[in-house]
C-alpha cells in the first residue's frame, strides 16, 4: 500500500490499470471471454489509485449502494474475503455485475477522479476480480431463522435472483418459479458466452440454492399455475413478478417472414441457451450467414452482430437509423464489436427483405435517412431522404429493434397493467393486488441487470416489512 508519513496516499496519477483483453483478431473467431479479468497484482495496484474519499460519489452513482470505498480499501489490505462480503451486502451477484453493468454511466461515472482530470478507478473489474474469487472465499451469509412466510418468486432473471436471495437472507421460505429449463434470464438466454460465462451464472445460481431458494423449472405460471392456486392451494403469503420484457418488436417490411431472418431474441436464445454453434453436439440448428446484416444499436444489437462474427460471418454489418452518437449500446460493446470487424452502417433503414432462387433471405433494400428536430426521448428524430435506396447482400439478418413486456404477467396474477402491458407497481414494487408485488423489466420496460436487481432489492425490503407485522 502506498504510504507517506505513515498515512495512505493514492496513486491516483498513475493510469488506469487496463482491462486483460484477448486481442480482437483472435476473439472474433471463439466464444471464449473477451476479457480476462484483472490479476491479483492488477487488483491490487488499481485499489491503490483509490482516494477512499470521504465523501464517495461513486457509492451515489451505484444503483444498489455497494459500499464501494470500503471494498477498495479491503482489497487494497489484502483482506478479500471481507471486501466480497462487502460487496455482498448489497450485490449478490458480483460476477455477473462486473462484467455487464454500465459502470461508465454509473459508479466510475460518478468517481471524483473523472473530476480531477484522472482515469476513473475500474470499479466493475474490481467487483469482478472478487466475485470470481468467490469460489476459494465465498461464505454463505447467514440467513435469519425460519419465518414460517413463503414467497413464490416468478422468474429467475437478475430482479427474481436478487429478490429471492434477499428474502432468503431474511429467513422466508422461498421457491423460483422459471418457464425456461435452466435460470438466469436474459443472462443465461441473451448476453452471449464471450460476455458473460454461463458457468458462472450457474455458480450465483447455485449460492442461492445454499441460502435454501428452491428453484422449478419448466414452471410456466400463468399456464401451469396462477395466483390463485399460489395463494389458496400451495399457501404462499406474497408473490414477486420478475417476468421481464422478451416480447421481441417486428420491423412489419416485406420479407420480414423469410428463412434467414431472425429476430434477436431467437438468434442468441438459439446460440446461448440451446448452444446451437455446437450442432450436431447440440440438437439446435442456426444458419451461418455469409453477409450478416443485424438491424439496431442496443446491446442486443451488439451481441447479436458479435455472434455472427464468432459463427464464421465474412461480413457483419450494424445497420442503424441514427449515427453512432445516439446508440444506446455501452460504449465499451460498441468498441468491442468494431474491433473485432464488425462495419457500421450509420442513417440507414430497412424497407424490404428479398429472397434468392432458394427461398432464403439474400438481400435487403434500405434507405438513407438525415436526423431531424429532436423527439419525446431528446434524441434528432431520424427522417427518409427521398429517392435515397439501395441493397445489401445478406442471407441472415438479425432485428433488434427492441422489446415489450412478457405477456404472461397478465395471465399470472390480477394486477393493473399500463396500456403496454407493463405491470404498475410503486417504487417499492406494490401492485394494485396487495399480495404481489413486481420489479424488472416487466415494470421498466428494457433497462439494466443492476436496476432490475434493485427493484428485487427493494421489494424484497418492502414484502418483509409488510408481511412480519402481519
Ligand atoms: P429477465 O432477465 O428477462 O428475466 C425474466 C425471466 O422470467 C426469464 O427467465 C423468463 O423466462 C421468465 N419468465 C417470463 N415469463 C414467465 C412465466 N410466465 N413463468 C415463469 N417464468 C417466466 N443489461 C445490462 O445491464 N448490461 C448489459 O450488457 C446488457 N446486455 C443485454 C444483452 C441482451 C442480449 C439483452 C436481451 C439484454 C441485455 N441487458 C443488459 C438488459 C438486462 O439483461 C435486462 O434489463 C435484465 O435481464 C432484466 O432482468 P429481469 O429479471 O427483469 O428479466
Ligand atoms: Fe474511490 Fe472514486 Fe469512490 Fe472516491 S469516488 S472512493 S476515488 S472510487
Amino acid at each position: 500500500m502506498p504510504l507517506v508519513n505513515g498515512k495512505y496516499k493514492a496513486n491516483n496519477k498513475d493510469p488506469r490499470v487496463p482491462a486483460n483483453e484477448v486481442p480482437a483478431e483472435v476473439r472474433a473467431h471463439n466464444f471464449e471471454p473477451v476479457d480476462t479479468g484483472y490479476t491479483y497484482e492488477d487488483a491490487i495496484e488499481e485499489a491503490n489509485r483509490c482516494l477512499d474519499c470521504k465523501r464517495p460519489r461513486c457509492v451515489a452513482g451505484c444503483p444498489v449502494g455497494i459500499d464501494i470505498p470500503t471494498f477498495i480499501r479491503q482489497i487494497r489490505e489484502e483482506d478479500e474475503e471481507a471486501a466480497l462480503a462487502t460487496i455482498r451486502d448489497s450485490n449478490m451477484l458480483p460476477s455477473v455485475c462486473g462484467r455487464v453493468c454500465p459502470q461508465e454511466n454509473q459508479c466510475e461515472g460518478s468517481c471524483i477522479l473523472n473530476k480531477t482530470g484522472d482515469d476513473p478507478i475500474a470499479i466493475g473489474q474490481l467487483e469482478r476480480y472478487l466475485g470470481d474469487q468467490s469460489e476459494s472465499l465465498a461464505k454463505t451469509p447467514v440467513c435469519k431463522p425460519a419465518n414460517g412466510k413463503k414467497v413464490a418468486v416468478v422468474g429467475s432473471g437478475p430482479s427474481g435472483i436478487a429478490c429471492a436471495g434477499a428474502l432468503a437472507r431474511e429467513g422466508f421460505d422461498v421457491t423460483v418459479y422459471e418457464a425456461f429449463q435452466t435460470g438466469g434470464g436474459v443472462l443465461t438466454y441473451g448476453i452471449p458466452e464471450f460476455r458473460l460465462p454461463k458457468a458462472i451464472v450457474k455458480r450465483e445460481i447455485d449460492g442461492l440454492k445454499d441460502l435454501g431458494v428452491k428453484f422449478e423449472y419448466d414452471a410456466v405460471v400463468g399456464r401451469l399455475y396462477d395466483a390463485d392456486e399460489f395463494f389458496n392451494e400451495y399457501d404462499y403469503d406474497a408473490m414477486y413478478l420478475a417476468v421481464g420484457a422478451g416480447l421481441p418488436k417486428f420491423l412489419n417490411i416485406p420479407g420480414e417472414n423469410l428463412p434467414g431472418v431472425f429476430c434477436a431474441n431467437e438468434y442468441l436464445t438459439r446460440v446461448n441457451l440451446m448452444k446451437a454453434m455446437l450442432f450436431p453436439e447440440y440438437m439446435t440448428p442456426i444458419k451461418h450467414g455469409k453477409n450478416v446484416v443485424v438491424f439496431g444499436g442496443g446491446n442486443v444489437a451488439m451481441d447479436a452482430a458479435r455472434t455472427a462474427l464468432r459463427l464464421g460471418a465474412e461480413t457483419v454489418t450494424l445497420a442503424y437509423r441514427r449515427t453512432e452518437k445516439e446508440m444506446p449500446a455501452r460504449v465499451a460493446e460498441l468498441h468491442h464489436a468494431k474491433e473485432e470487424g464488425v462495419r457500421v452502417l450509420e442513417l440507414v433503414s430497412p424497407i424490404a427483405f428479398e429472397a434468392g432462387e432458394d427461398g432464403f433471405v439474400a438481400k435487403v433494400k434500405l434507405e438513407r435517412m438525415e436526423l431531424g428536430e429532436p423527439d419525446e426521448s431528446g434524441r434528432r428524430r431520424p427522417v427518409v431522404i427521398p429517392d435515397s435506396e439501395f441493397e445489401l447482400p445478406c442471407d441472415v439478418a438479425v432485428t433488434a429493434i427492441g422489446t415489450n413486456a412478457n405477456p404472461f404477467a397478465e395471465m399470472a396474477a390480477d394486477v393493473k397493467l399500463n396500456k403496454w402491458g407493463y405491470i404498475e407497481a410503486d417504487e417499492n414494487g406494490r401492485t394494485s393486488d396487495p399480495r404481489v408485488w413486481a420489479g424488472g423489466d416487466i415494470v421498466t420496460g428494457a433497462a439494466t441487470v443492476i436496476l432490475a436487481m434493485g427493484a428485487g432489492k427493494k421489494a424484497a425490503a418492502d414484502m418483509a416489512e409488510k408481511l412480519l407485522a402481519e
